[in-house]
C-alpha cells in the first residue's frame, strides 16, 4: 500500500507502508502468486516508520499523531492481509470518449472517461480527496487517485477545467474546484496510442491502492461487500490467478 500525496506545488511524496511480498518479486515472475496467497512464503510487512512520517506530514503541526498514526497502522494491516487473502486493488478502465472539439472538454468529460487529445497527453476525470484543516489536517493538502499503470510513466500531471486566475498555480486554482472530483490533465511519456487505460482507484475502502487519508477513525474503514466473498483461505488458492495490475491495451 502506497500513500500519494501531494503537499505542495509539484511536491509528491509516494511512501510505502506496507507490503504482500518483497520488493524483488515482480508481477507474472516467480512468486507473484505468493504474494496473494495464505501460504506462508512471505511475510507481511508493515512499515510503522513511513506511517509516523505520514502522519506527521499530513496533521497540523505540533498535533499528537498517535491515534491517527495507530488508525492507518490497523488499516494497513487489514489491507496487506485482504492481498494475502487473493484480493487484488481496485481498478476502473477510464473508457475513451470521441474527441469532438478543442476547447471546453471539461464540460463533456465524465468521470471513468478520457480525452486523448495528442498520443501524449490525457484528459482523465479523477478522484481527489480534500484534507480539511477543521478535521486537523494542515491546509491545503489533497491526496489524489492514482494515474494510469503501465503506461509507459507519466510526465506531469495538473488539474483543469477550474477557473483560471491570473496569480495562481495549478494547486491552487483546484482548490476552486468542488472536490471530491475534477479534472486532470495527464502528460504520457513515451507516446502511446491507448483504447483503454486501467486506473488503480481510490473508492475509500480497504484494498483501494491508496489510503484515504480523510478517514480518521478505525470505524471509517471497511472491506468492500465484493471483497468479503471473495477472500480465500486456501495456501493453494482458490482456482483464481494472482491479479495483473493494470495495463494498457
Ligand atoms: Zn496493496
Amino acid at each position: 500500500m502506497q500513500a500519494n500525496l501531494n503537499t505542495g506545488a509539484g511536491e509528491k511524496a509516494e511512501p510505502t507502508l506496507g507490503q504482500s511480498c518483497p520488493s524483488d518479486v515482480l508481477e507474472g515472475r516467480s512468486g507473484w502468486a505468493s504474494c496473494f496467497r495464505n501460504d506462508g512464503q512471505f511475510p507481511i510487512r508493515i512499515d510503522p516508520n513511513a506511517i509516523q512520517t505520514l502522519a506527521a506530514n499530513v496533521l497540523q503541526k505540533g498535533a499528537d499523531t498517535t491515534q491517527y498514526a495507530s488508525m492507518l497502522f490497523d488499516q494497513v494491516v487489514a489491507h496487506e492481509t485482504g492481498h494475502k487473502l487473493a484480493l487484488p486493488h481496485h481498478t476502473r478502465v477510464a473508457t475513451l470518449s470521441p474527441l469532438s472539439k478543442a476547447k471546453n472538454l471539461d464540460r463533456s468529460l465524465l468521470f471513468g472517461d478520457f480525452f486523448q487529445r495528442h498520443s501524449w497527453q490525457l484528459d482523465i476525470e479523477e478522484v481527489v480527496y480534500k484534507l480539511l484543516a477543521t478535521q486537523g489536517f494542515k491546509p491545503r493538502t489533497r491526496l489524489e487517485d492514482q494515474p494510469p499503470v503501465g503506461c509507459g510513466g507519466l510526465s506531469y500531471q495538473r488539474p483543469y477545467g477550474a477557473p483560471t486566475l491570473p496569480g495562481l498555480d495549478a494547486r491552487q486554482i483546484a482548490d476552486f474546484a468542488q472536490p471530491p472530483q475534477w479534472p486532470i490533465l495527464y502528460g504520457v511519456s513515451p507516446p502511446k496510442m491507448m483504447s483503454q487505460i486501467g486506473i488503480l482507484s481510490q473508492d475509500g475502502t480497504i484494498m483501494s491502492h491508496t489510503p484515504r487519508l480523510d478517514y480518521t477513525t478505525d470505524s471509517q474503514w471497511s472491506f468492500q461487500g465484493s471483497d468479503l466473498a471473495g477472500m480465500c483461505l486456501l495456501p493453494s488458492g482458490c482456482g483464481t490467478q494472482p491479479p495483473e495490475e493494470p495495463t494498457c491495451q
